[in-house]
């Protein structure tokens, strides 16, 4: 389970959010494109946009429930 108190930095602020688990294996972003995307070193993916619609909020659960780190979570 992601834990709010290891959030890794970058992350747009918001309900969803990428934490030290991640191990940057990339499913979140090919599951939720708009969402996620890898940070610029390439050492684990970030919340870039937080979902607004209910297609968008189904992608980022999608995408939570794909991560296989469970590095992903949602505050919301
Ligand atoms: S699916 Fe999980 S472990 Fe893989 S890049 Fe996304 S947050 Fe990181």
């Amino acid at each position: 389970m992601a834990d709010k108190n290891n959030i890794v930095e970058g992350n747009a602020p918001g309900a969803y959010y990428v934490d030290t688990d991640c191990t940057a294996c990339g499913i979140c972003i090919d599951e939720a494109p708009d969402h996620f995307d890898m940070s610029d070193d390439g050492g684990s993916a970030l919340v870039v946009k937080q979902p607004s619609t209910d297609d968008e909020k189904a992608n980022c659960e999608n995408a939570l429930e794909s991560c296989p780190s469970e590095a992903i979570g949602n505050n919301g």
